[in-house]
């Protein structure tokens, strides 16, 4: 059995955004034509596409690219390769692009997508030619000025060098090398960036930095827990670590694992990497019911699996100081609520986990001037992107005396709102 809840993440998720959506809107009373234009998706791609299979047979596969809105810059977001990909899903996701890439101040619009499967059914050499098979479908309804997938839950580098690779055959000679930046995230050898693998988890680890310092409270000796120890639930345990903070329990898809002398995410990430992607098993940690993990007293929780796992029915549970959300919508409004009124933070979703696109676009601007940037820079660049919305977050969510989501949906309307004023509405 699944130890995180598949099952209610699809009902919601879209719900969910809209909800937050038309609750800012509201507050800042966001030009009706505007609203109108937001809440609605610009293109939804659906594709059939056939693959065959190790065993000779032919299986057709469905992939999704939800356009949400370009007004700011070309469509950006992940694709996922998950069962819970549907077609509502996509456009929840597509919407929170938006919002994200607009209130950390990015030159792009939000798009989502990805392909309704649980990728452990299938080899890799299946992986390769359903992913091949899947861009060759999107066609030039994808392309680096237009909109730029990366990857997203259960997709990685390799996918993304694949993509680059079939979306460049497939053009004509003379313009397969310009096509590099149609994808974000690729692999360090093939246009990737250094850091990208990382930015996520360390974004959301600087947001993490900059709430303890607005609250006047030291990491160092804190607890934290995580669910999901993928790349961003690794990574940000990795940055929160060398803070001086303490992983006290994991959960993923597996298993929920606690030990309160604390969890050593490197020999977990080992352990995790001979086992499938998998933590359970892990010597270093008992095994909890997993519908305690929510439950379990700590400082710091970060939800970086899927949608929707923080709700009324667990939401009572939580004793954290804050909720650093590393995934796309964990938490829907109700939980919300009533999270906020017990005095426990919640940096959003839009905010701590923008590290992801905001090295997507050094990625793409690095490959645009056919640069290759270090480490340190990539680091530096992506913690100032990310604390000047930070704190721009903090200061409009006290003018308006709203929590710091609605504070950023704050931010990103206002961004949106001010370039159709000024451009107008074609024709
Ligand atoms: N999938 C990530 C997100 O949800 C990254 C998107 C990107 O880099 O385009 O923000």
């Amino acid at each position: 059995m699944e130890t995180i809840n598949t099952e209610m993440k699809k009902e919601g998720m879209y719900d969910n955004v809209l909800r937050q959506y038309n609750q800012a809107a509201d507050i800042i009373d966001l030009h009706s034509g505007i609203r109108k234009i937001l809440v609605n998706t610009n293109n939804e791609i659906v594709v059939h596409f056939p693959v065959k299979l190790d065993d000779g047979t032919i299986e057709v596969f469905t992939g999704y690219r939800v356009q949400h809105n370009n007004a700011l810059g070309p469509y950006k977001g992940g694709l996922r390769y998950h069962s819970t990909v549907d077609i509502d899903a996509a456009r929840a996701l597509a919407m929170w692009m938006t919002w994200k890439t607009s209130l950390v101040g990015l030159p792009y619009g939000g798009g989502k997508g990805g392909i309704q499967i649980n990728p452990n059914n299938y080899s890799i050499a299946e992986l390769e030619r359903i992913t091949r098979r899947f861009t060759y479908a999107l066609g030039d309804n994808i392309g680096p000025d237009l909109d730029i997938p990366a990857p997203d839950v259960n997709t990685n580098s390799t996918i993304m060098a694949w993509i680059a690779d079939t979306y460049s055959s497939i053009k004509s000679p003379s313009v397969r090398q310009k096509n590099l930046h149609v994808v974000t995230g690729k692999p360090v050898g093939s246009g990737g960036l250094e850091g990208r693998d990382r930015a996520t988890g360390f974004g959301v680890v600087t947001s993490i930095k900059k709430w303890a310092k607005n609250a006047g409270k030291d990491l160092n000796g804190m607890t934290f827990t995580v669910q999901g120890f993928g790349n961003v639930g690794y990574w940000a345990s990795h940055f929160l670590v060398q803070e001086g903070a303490k992983l006290i329990a994991v959960q993923d898809a597996s298993a929920t694992l606690v030990n309160t002398q604390g969890i050593n995410p490197e020999e977990l990430l080992d352990h995790s990497k001979g086992n499938s992607g998998n933590i359970q098993g892990f010597s270093d940690g008992t095994e909890l019911d997993s519908e305690l993990f929510f439950g379990i007293e700590c400082d710091i929780i970060i939800p970086a699996a899927l949608g929707n796992q923080i709700t009324s029915s667990n939401c009572h549970e939580i004793k954290a100081k804050v909720i650093a959300e590393g995934a796309n919508g964990p938490i829907n409004v109700d939980a919300e609520r009533a999270i906020l009124e017990k005095g426990i933070e919640i940096i959003p979703d839009i905010l701590c986990n923008s590290g992801g696109v905001i090295g997507s676009y050094y990625e793409w601007l690095q490959n645009k001037r056919s640069e290759n940037w270090k480490l340190e820079t990539v680091l530096d660049m992506i913690e100032d992107k990310l604390g000047i919305a930070f704190d721009k977050v903090a200061e409009v969510s006290k003018q308006y005396g709203v929590s710091w989501r609605v504070g950023a949906y704050i931010v990103a309307l206002q961004r949106l709102e001010l370039t159709y004023k000024e451009r107008g509405v074609f024709p």
